[in-house]
């Protein structure tokens, strides 16, 4: 496609120019795992699903576009696409990775990729001392997401390449959270970018997937080996899912930061609130790096209330926002991380990061910022009146 085209319009064409044959305006779902040959020694491109499929290449060229990346890998899941990036290392290599990490990858290379020898520091990866002082001489990568879940701690992409290609390691980066609509690390310098595109790329709560994209031919060449091979691949069905929900991603964003910020402030002023942690407000400590390397904020935000007997009782009263474990979906939903996304994190990587029994995240949907805060108010307000009648009751029990 044009590579002029705005994001916004490519993001909302995807695929719809890739079927001549018959102009379909959404790229067809080819369910076809064999392919067949025209004779001895030729192909169409096309062999089989697992190595490539042409519903699975259009999703992947236009996600390699829009991550300026050579390459895209689509997977069956967000860790898929994990476990395919983490094989490239072997017996005896040490990454480096941020600290306050998504739980799932945090037990994949604690309680699987150790068992073949890889092994991995967790570190606050915007500190280029603390990051240098965990490089070993095996070390092969630094692994880092920004803004971190659920704490929305901010790394500086470019200053981490820099440091990292000085010493010949790789940039691994998550990208879940901010999606290329707002953050392209490859443009920044790094090597490799991950998603989880169960969240915002899907964004409607209702398919598994997961991307790679590489930059470099040698990297992009050894990837769609290991993707090939472990065999971990997207469906067509959910390649043409991913598509369907990518076209309105612009939108979806846009409102979701906007609706994110509002609650933010909100949250901010409220009596039983005691810190709200999200890079858009100004005093957040990533402020200023976030808005260099990203040109808007992700809908997530985390807060702690000040008293953790009001958790049981808030997740008890939200009606519109739902009690739920994901994010990136355009319905609100609010996680209790210490026992549902970071359980498997140990209590003292946890207590070091700040997730303990008072943080709640907020996944915040794109419905009407208002109706929203209404809830989240009621909610709070029926929450404070249980807390209340409860030590009414203690002090009334203890005369
Ligand atoms: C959800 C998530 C993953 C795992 O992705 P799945 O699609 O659930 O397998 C990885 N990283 C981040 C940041 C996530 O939010």
């Amino acid at each position: 496609m044009d590579e002029k085209l705005r994001i916004e319009s490519r993001l909302a064409q995807i695929g719809s120019q890739e079927d001549p044959a018959t102009g379909a305006i959404n790229y067809p779902i080819y369910n076809a795992t064999a392919f067949r040959h025209p004779r001895l020694g030729q192909s169409t491109g096309f062999d089989y699903i697992r190595t490539k499929n042409p519903t699975r290449s259009v999703l992947e060229e236009a996600v390699a576009e829009l991550e300026s990346g050579d390459a895209a890998f689509a997977c069956s899941s967000g860790m898929a696409a994990l476990t395919t990036v983490f094989a490239l290392f072997g017996q005896g290599d040490h990454l480096v990775v941020s600290l306050d990490l998504y739980g799932g990858t945090y037990r994949l290379l604690e309680r699987i990729l150790s068992k073949y020898g890889i092994s991995a520091s967790y570190v606050d990866t915007n500190d280029l001392d603390g990051l240098e002082a965990s490089r070993r001489p095996n070390t092969k990568a630094v692994f880092i997401e920004t803004p971190t879940n659920p704490l929305m701690m901010i790394t500086d992409i470019e200053a981490v390449c820099t440091w990292s290609r000085r010493h010949g390691l790789l940039t691994i980066v998550d990208n879940t959270l901010l999606t290329p609509f707002f953050q392209r690390p490859l443009e920044l310098g790094a090597d490799i970018i991950v998603h989880s595109a169960t969240k915002y790329l899907g964004g409607h709560n209702d398919v598994l997937a997961g991307l790679i994209v590489t930059k470099g031919t040698e990297l992009s060449a050894e990837m769609a080996i290991l993707h090939n091979s472990l065999g971990a691949v997207l469906a067509p069905n959910d390649s043409y899912q991913l598509m369907k929900g990518m076209k309105t991603l612009a939108l979806r964003m846009e409102r979701h930061e906007s609706n994110a910020l509002a609650l933010a402030r909100y949250l901010l002023e409220h009596p039983a609130i005691a810190e709200v942690f999200h890079p858009g407000l100004p005093d957040h400590p990533g402020y200023d790096i976030q808005k260099r390397q990203s040109s808007g904020n992700t809908g997530i935000f985390s807060f702690k209330v000040k008293d953790a007997g009001y958790v049981e009782p808030l997740l008890r009263h939200i009606r519109l926002i739902a009690f739920a474990e994901s994010l990136g979906g355009v319905e609100s939903l609010m996680t209790y991380p210490a026992v549902q996304t970071h359980a498997d994190i140990p209590v003292e990587i946890r207590d070091a990061v700040g997730v303990d029994d008072r943080l709640l995240r907020f996944s915040v949907g794109i419905e009407h910022a208002d109706d929203l805060i209404a809830d989240l108010g009621q909610a709070l307000e029926a929450a404070r009146t249980e807390l209340e009648e409860a030590s009414a009751g203690t002090a009334s029990a203890a005369e």
